[in-house]
């Protein structure tokens, strides 16, 4: 692939942007001020931070201090802000905005990016509103002279939404949000375990006083039996609901109950729903009568470093805010940074509070349905998933007999986080519907072994008990296994006719994506193919074409980053020293590219550029001249990042000597090679719903196709694809088409990987210089 360079913006000499972070802390701000600071620097401007929220646009002096790029270094990792936040009452008051105003002016600040939660920004954009005016009163107030008004005329805001809530409308994913998830799945796992020894039920306390998003995800990938949240309040009748779901847990031999209840649930009529109220109900009702625990999980939800999503998501969209601020007239009108499933876009910051507010003013009158609408389309289809999961009353659900399908759900290729969530998504979707679920177990070998009539078992029909503790589970519950059907097609096919498959789940990599390339293929001499087909795209590597997201890589990026922030705090301690670590990926240098963004890499190397010795060569004279001016400065450590294809003669341990060698004692290098720590132990909540959300999406696709003749079928070319995220929609894409235009078979990845400018952003908020890429 081309090399790309894309230089950084240029800035109008001199322009100063400040940054500020408000309202309550998040995991990541630290880290989208470092990108603001670095590229506003990048740039050619003048960079500022704001301390205290906007009690430091108010105090003025020392509060608004200007930032160097040593500053920020190792800010990535810090969980909070590390430039502090307040809540400031004088802020709320013209007077105090006034005053904030002259502040500005008197450090010259053209442009304020501020990232905080919704009163946050409506503040900001009151700012920006009155603007115009506060100038003038600074004038006819005789606190500023006109000309030194005059410049400012207009005043920039960009708005980035720092929350753990996920509350603000426009956005799938608010700066912390999945880092909060985690610390809360990661509870949830742990009492999980007592739970199920006890045989006990808990009541577990989130955070989200007016947004259910932690509540419902928590659910969703915890697998709780019952959620509350304040935007789809339980019917009036959740009492005796929510007591005969979990009582038909029990029955049938669940051994723990979990409940999730919102910091601001409430029921219909707008009371209070508390965890007190849940546990006596589940303690005291007849036929139930558990042994129920309340865990509140309080503020553990905001600490703690931030995962490597919203290290991702605060880079980039700090990145973002910047360009904004450069891109802005007069006219423009003042955007929030969002994130629209895998796409980074700017929206009016006025329209985003306006249609937060409204959900919050749809709940207050009970309009629920509207507050729901009000939320973003992903929310609703995850509680969709979480009620066809947890649901016991099938009545309505269950489709007509002639529809109903023989589902053979199998995994293929290495395991991934995430691939349990999705079977077991599967499986409860299937029943629901009246499917029937059938595990073949062992992937393409497995299937076509039992065939011999082996005892083992491994075509066998899923039961929802089983299923049902899968959610959390890293690895493979039915096995999975990287040969191709293609090597016995004959015995594959005989399997299906055998067993009746009506459908057909795959879930796995770029095997499990070839796997049903082949299979689409065999159709035209096998029958038994000419069945509905869906790859879940999972693997770490994220090379499967028709998505820009497989299930599985978010996992791997977390325990990549927690590997580099450990030897990132050797090198540090041990100053001046370089580790050059190994990354798995394959040909693909995803997992390497976003891993340097998330943890601040100096350097990445990807299979699709490739390492020279121009390369090492100049990235050694930056090395050199980094460490040169890190003199005095804490926090030196540096990681280079080298996909494991990236290069047949320049080894990870190679690149590691010639660079000791070349420091001639003046710094120091090492290699590490995490290997396959990389597939992670307990998949990332991330993974793990979107596992759900696609697992239910694939068994609503599979079923279309119910009741239609094989010819119908062969000739439809959905009727295998592809279910992934394009841009901002999540889609099916046919494999055909797929297969033809856009698959590079020979590096097994897309022909075009849209994370490739991304390594411009690693090298503008590292500094690498231009010439480090050019061949
Ligand atoms: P969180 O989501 O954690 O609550 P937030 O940004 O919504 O974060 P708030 O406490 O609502 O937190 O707001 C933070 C600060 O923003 C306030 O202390 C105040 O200084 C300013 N602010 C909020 N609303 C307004 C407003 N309507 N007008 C002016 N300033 C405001």
């Amino acid at each position: 692939m081309a090399q790309i360079h894309l230089a950084p913006p240029a800035m109008p000499a001199g322009k100063r942007i400040a940054v500020m972070t408000s309202g309550g802390d998040s995991p990541g701000m630290s880290g989208a001020v470092r990108a603001v600071v670095r590229l506003t620097l990048a740039s050619g401007g003048i960079s500022y931070a704001v301390y205290e929220g906007y009690q430091g646009l108010v105090d003025g002096g020392d509060m608004i201090k200007e930032m160097r790029w040593e500053d920020v270094r190792g800010w990535l990792s810090a969980g909070g802000t590390l430039i502090g936040t307040a809540r400031c009452m004088a802020f709320m008051e013209r007077a105090g905005r006034l005053t904030a105003a002259n502040n500005m002016i008197e450090k010259g600040i053209d442009a304020l990016i501020i990232c905080g939660g919704d009163g946050s920004l409506t503040g900001a954009d009151k700012f920006r509103a009155e603007w115009p005016s506060l100038m003038d009163e600074l004038v006819s107030t005789g606190r500023r002279k006109k000309h030194e008004v005059e410049h400012h005329r207009h005043l920039n805001i960009v708005g980035l939404v720092g929350s753990i809530d996920n509350d603000l409308s426009g956005t799938d994913a608010t700066i912390g949000c999945y880092s909060s998830l985690e610390r809360i799945c990661q509870s949830i796992d742990c009492i999980d375990a007592t739970a199920f020894s006890h045989k006990r039920a808990f009541v577990i306390e989130v955070m989200g006083r007016h947004c259910g998003w932690l509540a419902l995800m928590a659910g969703v990938s915890c697998g709780a039996d019952f959620i509350f949240c304040p935007e789809n309040p339980p019917s009036d009748n959740w009492q005796e609901d929510m007591c005969s779901i979990i009582k038909k847990h029990r029955e049938m031999g669940k051994r723990k109950t979990i409940v999730v209840v919102a910091e601001g649930a409430h029921d219909r009529q707008l009371n209070a729903i508390s965890p007190n109220m849940v546990k006596d109900l589940l303690s005291k009702k007849d036929g139930l009568a558990l042994d129920t625990r309340v865990t509140t999980l309080g503020h553990v939800q905001r600490g703690g470093s931030p995962c490597a999503y919203d290290r991702m998501l605060a880079t980039l969209q700090g990145v973002e805010a910047v360009k904004a601020v450069l891109d802005s007239t007069p006219d423009t009108p003042s955007p929030v940074i969002c994130m629209v499933e895998n796409k980074i876009v700017r929206k009016p910051l006025v329209d985003a509070i306006a249609k937060t507010k409204e959900v919050a003013a749809n709940i207050a009158r009970k309009d629920f349905d509207a507050a729901l609408k009000g939320r973003d389309a992903e929310f609703e289809e995850y509680l969709e998933a979480f009620n066809i999961t947890t649901a016991t009353d099938k009545s309505g659900m269950l489709l007509a007999p002639e529809k109903r399908m023989r589902v053979g759900i199998i995994h293929v290729g290495a395991p991934a986080g995430g691939m349990n969530a999705a079977t077991r998504a599967a499986v409860a979707y299937c029943l629901t519907r009246g499917h029937t679920p059938v595990g073949l177990y062992n992937g393409f070998p497995g299937l076509c072994r039992h065939h011999d009539d082996k005892p083992l078992g491994s075509v066998r029909i899923l039961d929802w008990l089983e299923a049902e503790t899968w959610a959390s589970r890293g690895g493979s519950e039915i096995g999975t296994n990287r040969d191709l059907p293609g090597e016995d097609m004959e015995t594959t096919a005989y399997c299906f006719e055998k067993y009746e498959i009506d459908a057909l789940f795959v879930v796995g990599g770029f095997e499990a994506f070839t796997a049903v390339s082949q299979l689409r293929k065999a159709r035209e001499k096998y029958d038994s193919m000419k069945i509905p087909m869906v790859v879940l795209p999972a693997t770490i590597s994220n090379n499967v074409p028709g998505t820009e997201y497989s299930i599985g890589s978010d996992t791997c990026l977390n325990a990549l980053i927690n590997y580099c922030d450990a030897i990132k705090q050797s090198a540090n301690a041990s100053r001046r020293r370089v580790f050059v670590v190994e990354t798995q990926g394959g040909a693909s240098g995803y997992i390497a590219t976003i891993a340097g963004l998330a943890i601040g890499a100096l350097a990445v190397y990807t299979p699709e550029e490739g390492i020279n010795l121009n390369m090492i060569v100049e990235d050694i004279k930056f090395l050199k001249d980094s460490f040169a001016k890190d003199k005095g400065h804490s926090g030196t450590g540096k990681i280079i990042l080298r996909n494991e294809k990236a290069s047949k003669v320049y080894t990870t341990e190679l690149i590691a000597n010639i660079i000791r060698d070349e420091a001639n004692g003046r710094f120091d290098a090492r290699h590490a090679i995490p290997g396959h720590v990389q597939q992670g132990g307990i998949p990332s909540p991330m993974d793990r719903v979107r596992a759900v959300r696609f697992g239910v999406k694939s068994m609503q696709h599979l079923e279309k196709f119910a009741g239609k003749s094989k010819q119908e079928i062969a000739d439809d070319p959905m009727s295998a694809s592809v279910i992934g995220i394009r841009g901002a929609r999540v889609k099916f894409s046919s494999m055909e088409k797929i297969e033809r235009e856009e698959t590079d078979w020979k590096d097994r990845r897309p022909k075009e990987e849209f994370w490739m400018s991304l390594i411009d952003v690693v090298d503008t908020l590292s500094g690498r210089p231009k010439e480090c890429r050019t061949p």
